[in-house]
């Protein structure tokens, strides 16, 4: 199916063609015709499957079509994020697909000058991006009036919840005229989401283009469990050995992300740290320093790396795993974006064991394990979930990832295990397994 089908008009359909897009993908194609008949909306759509384009489209469309009912210019379409990268890039879809349209847009968030943003909204504009915090600073300011708002989308809402702004979005809410279609996507759908949806939207359509909580077909995922003192050596490792121009690699911590950056820097390799003790220009620096290569890997903690959109991002590192098994979700999404594959490669020592299993539990898969000689665990890890497949050989291509098969070839020591393959040789549980056809192919 075609853009051109959707219904939307010309000049849309003009910024999407200038884009490169071919064929929308396939939450654009469940949530545009929606949008554009003017249902309410809740959207479970991953990380970089183009849900951007799936709500800014039919949004500008029915923005442009429709006059605005007030004489002062007012804001007609608020859309909130959580964090500041994921404004900004909501924001810069919106000039783009909006480039021939008649409708002005902002963008506000913290960390930056409130001046200049009072300015902008005193000259008025149809469509604001922002964050909550931020919001309500110019509500408080009024410097912001939201009585006119048609259209409210919450934007990667899991998160907002999960970054505590479940106080901060019932105020906007409250402030909002109770006629008006409202879109909500969410990566992942908990009980929390689920409220906030009951109470905010009418009749909604659910859409969903990938299983709750699974993470994209497109990422080659696999860990290594080590003990923690070598994950410093491990990364610098598989970076030079990957010959990695760009990663995004994520620690607990802010003071983390700052060691192990120093520690990159040491090695030889071109690196940055973005984390919310950085400025917000220090943070848009460092992101586009990834993004044109002058540095290879930014190192960031959960919160800064959200909403970070980098074209064809390759390789992700969980340096340490999050603790909210949902953030491993997020995280993983950087990579294997709109149609592009992408690895995803987990650093875990014995403490972090039990949050690999609530991630597996989570994703109902079970992760490839690689092992890498010199880099191994005391520790021995037996997974829960068990993983449908039908024979051994699907297994090695499951785990085996365009640049592990490349490593393995060139060098000895990689050897490829499954972490089922260990609990079938070493654990006597499984001598009386269930599925015997499974245990025959592991036993050869
Ligand atoms: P999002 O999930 O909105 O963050 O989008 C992820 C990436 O997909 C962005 O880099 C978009 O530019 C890109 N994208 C959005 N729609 C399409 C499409 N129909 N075809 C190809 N790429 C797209």
């Amino acid at each position: 199916m075609s853009f051109s089908s959707l219904g939307l008009d010309a000049l849309l359909l003009k910024a999407v063609n200038e884009q490169g897009y071919t064929k929308p993908t396939p939450i654009q194609l469940k949530a545009i015709p929606l949008i554009l008949a003017k249902k309410d909306v809740l959207a479970g759509a991953q990380t970089g499957t183009g849900k951007t384009a799936g709500f800014t489209l039919p949004l500008l469309q029915l923005l442009s079509q429709k006059k605005s009912n007030s004489q002062t210019k007012e804001v007609r379409a608020l859309i909130l994020t959580p964090t500041r990268e994921l404004a900004a890039q909501v924001g810069e879809s919106v000039t783009t697909y909006g480039k021939y349209l008649n409708l002005q847009s902002t963008v506000i968030f913290g960390g930056v000058g409130f001046n200049p943003q009072k300015a902008i909204l005193k000259k008025g504009v149809d469509i604001l991006t922002a964050t909550p915090g931020r919001l309500l600073d110019h509500i408080e300011q009024k410097t912001l009036n939201l009585s006119k708002v048609e259209f409210l989308v919450l934007d990667e809402a899991d998160r907002m919840l999960d970054m505590g702004f479940i106080h901060d979005i019932k105020k906007v809410l409250a402030l909002l005229p109770k006629n008006r279609q409202n879109l909500l996507f969410s990566a992942t759908f908990s009980n929390e989401i689920k409220k906030l949806a009951d109470g905010l939207l009418n009749n909604p359509i659910l859409i969903e283009v990938a299983k709750r909580n699974e993470s994209s077909a497109q990422v080659s995922q696999k860990v290594y469990t080590l003990d923690k003192e070598r994950k410093k050596d491990l990364l610098v490792h598989l970076i030079k050995e990957e010959k990695m121009q760009q990663a995004l690699v994520f620690t607990k911590t802010k003071h983390g992300a700052n060691k192990l950056c120093e520690h990159l820097i040491r090695c030889g390799i071109s690196s940055a740290a973005i984390h919310g003790n950085k400025s917000q220009g220090a943070r848009t620096k460092a992101l586009d320093d990834l993004k044109k290569g002058s540095v290879r890997i930014l190192v960031a903690t959960d919160i800064a790396a959200r909403g970070i959109d980098i074209d064809q991002l390759p390789h992700v590192i969980n340096y340490e795993l999050p603790n909210i098994s949902e953030d491993y979700v997020h995280r993983i999404g950087r990579t294997g974006r709109a149609g592009n594959v992408g690895i995803a490669i987990s650093l875990v020592c014995g403490e972090e064991l039990e949050y690999l299993k609530s991630i597996e539990r989570l994703m109902k898969k079970e992760i490839a394990q690689e092992i890498l000689t010199g880099f191994t665990s005391k520790q021995v890890y037996t997974p829960e979930v068990k993983v449908k497949r039908r024979n051994s050989r699907s297994r090695s291509n499951m785990s085996s990832s365009n640049t592990s098969s490349k490593y393995e070839s060139k060098s000895p020591i990689v050897k490829t295990k499954h972490k089922e393959e260990k609990s079938f040789s070493s654990h006597k549980r499984n001598e009386n397994n269930t599925t015997p056809r499974r245990s025959r192919n592991y036993a050869r």
